[in-house]
């Protein structure tokens, strides 16, 4: 996986503003189809603690 910068820093995941994870899966944020960035999420974010 090429290397992701993430500033979700309470994802358990994450590892100095990357992630970690080996593998993310990114989905469509309550959109059909997307037309801008804010209309995806990282659905393997995970709280952390
Ligand atoms: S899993 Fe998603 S939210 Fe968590 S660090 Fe990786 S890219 Fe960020």
């Amino acid at each position: 996986m090429p290397e992701v910068k993430c500033t979700v820093t309470e994802c358990t995941f994450n590892s100095d503003v990357k992630c970690g994870a080996p593998m993310i899966q990114v989905d469509r944020n309550g959109s059909a189809s997307a037309v801008k960035s804010d209309e995806t999420k990282c659905e393997t974010f995970k709280r952390r603690g």
